[in-house]
């Protein structure tokens, strides 16, 4: 790929590097909060799960033995609305937000019990924050969600979740950011870099930068840049497949964790995991059989659909699934972030993380999510 335009300027507030989901949220919150961003992306050839994910809002799975987690992730869920009024307003882009709550289905007494379980144990760990859960029966399911199969025993529902367009969502982000003056340079891997207290300096697309903030926010990238900027962002690929169906009428009313309808009328088939390295070219049948015929138990209809799409991605996995949000304590005005749930996220990131960034530090609540918990010297 060419290089892009020189970037008219150098100095900036803010260096984030990595366009993904989580960069460009964060950029577009940084630039809102009246800081000169620059926005560092490296080439099509990098792994980028912003391109390549499910879509989903999700609540109801987050944060079991976490209860902050939970709380971050529900404080997103509560910040998408305006997140996306927001990119609406400004860009013309609608991210297709719609959160009208979502199931998850449960097949066999076992699965329902164990969901159960579950959530009463994800209420219980929520306290005085609250946790508001129901296990619906197949029968009363149904009129929900027309067309359950009789394998259906059960589901649970939130009324948090929902889904949108992680596209949609990543073209208003960028379009969002450069319209409110930020500056976007594609093909722009950042090779070079120093470091000091509030002074640094990377080198990209032939040019050097400086700011005396940087967010790094390459997703899987973050392991080899982190060290440089005195942070460890120990994450890993796991990878997920996915499968679309032909557009078909309006049949799913809300997203359930492995199924959801498109605002375009597809069906996408997802929430796989496997360890296959950065491998996203090879596609493993068994894995696909197995989530399309799980589809099919849920709602045997979806056997008259054609498959018309299946592609793999890498997710960004921290030892313990949760985000990594750093600073560093070495070089002030240095700062990680990382997580598995980017579009779940994108709300917090750009509404809370960001002025966060912008005011030059985290508050002390996310110390929690600081890669500093891996440290087992730390720990001990
Ligand atoms: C199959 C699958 C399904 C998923 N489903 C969901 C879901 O339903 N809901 C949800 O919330 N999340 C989901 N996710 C997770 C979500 O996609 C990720 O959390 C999110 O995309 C991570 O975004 P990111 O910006 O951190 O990483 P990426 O999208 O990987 O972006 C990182 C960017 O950094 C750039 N980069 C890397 N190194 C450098 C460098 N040295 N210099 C400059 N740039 C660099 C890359 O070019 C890339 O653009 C799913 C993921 C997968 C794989």
């Amino acid at each position: 790929m060419p290089n892009p335009s020189p970037a008219a300027r150098t100095a900036y507030d803010a260096i984030v590097i990595g366009g993904g989901l989580v960069g460009a949220a964060i950029g577009y919150g940084l630039q809102r909060q009246g800081l000169a961003t620059l926005l560092l992306d490296e080439g099509d050839i990098a792994h980028r799960a912003s391109r390549g994910n499910f879509g989903l809002i999700w609540v109801q799975s987050k944060g079991l033995g976490n209860p902050h987690y939970q709380r971050w992730t529900r404080g997103s869920a509560e910040e998408w609305p305006a997140l996306a009024d927001d990119l609406h307003t400004r860009t013309g882009i609608d991210p297709r937000r719609h959160q009208p709550g979502g199931v998850t289905f449960c097949l066999g007494e076992e699965e329902f019990a164990a969901r159960g379980e579950y959530m009463a144990r994800m209420q219980a760990e929520a306290g005085n924050f609250g946790f508001e859960y129901r296990m619906i029966r197949a029968a009363e399911a149904r009129d929900m969600l027309p067309g359950i199969g009789p394998e259906v025993t059960g589901v649970s529902w939130t009324p948090y979740d929902g889904h949108a367009s992680p596209l949609h969502l990543l073209r208003a982000l960028h379009t969002g950011f450069t319209g409110l003056g930020g500056t976007y340079l594609p093909n722009a891997g950042v090779t070079e870099s120093t470091a000091a207290p509030g002074d640094f300096s990377v080198s990209a697309a032939g040019q050097r930068f400086t700011a005396p903030r940087v967010v790094l926010a390459a997703g899987l990238g973050n392991a080899a840049l982190a060290p440089r900027f005195g942070l460890e962002a120990p994450v890993v690929p796991e990878r997920g497949q996915i499968l679309v169906t032909e557009r078909t009428q309006n049949l799913l009313p809300m997203p359930t964790v492995s199924l959801r309808q498109t605002a375009e009328g597809s069906l996408m088939i997802g929430d796989s995991k496997e360890d296959a390295g950065l491998d996203t070219v090879t596609q493993s049948p068994e894995i696909m059989k197995t989530m399309a015929r799980r589809a099919v138990r849920c709602f045997p209809w979806i056997a008259e659909l054609n498959i018309v799409r299946a592609w793999s991605a890498l997710r960004v996995m921290a030892p313990d699934g949760l985000p990594i949000y750093d600073q560093s304590e070495r070089f002030p005005g240095a700062f990680t972030a990382n997580c598995h749930s980017g579009v779940t996220l994108a709300g917090t990131h750009a509404n809370r993380l960001a002025p966060m960034i912008a005011a030059g530090a985290l508050v002390p609540e996310m110390s929690l999510f600081s890669a500093r918990r891996f440290d087992v010297r730390t720990a001990a």
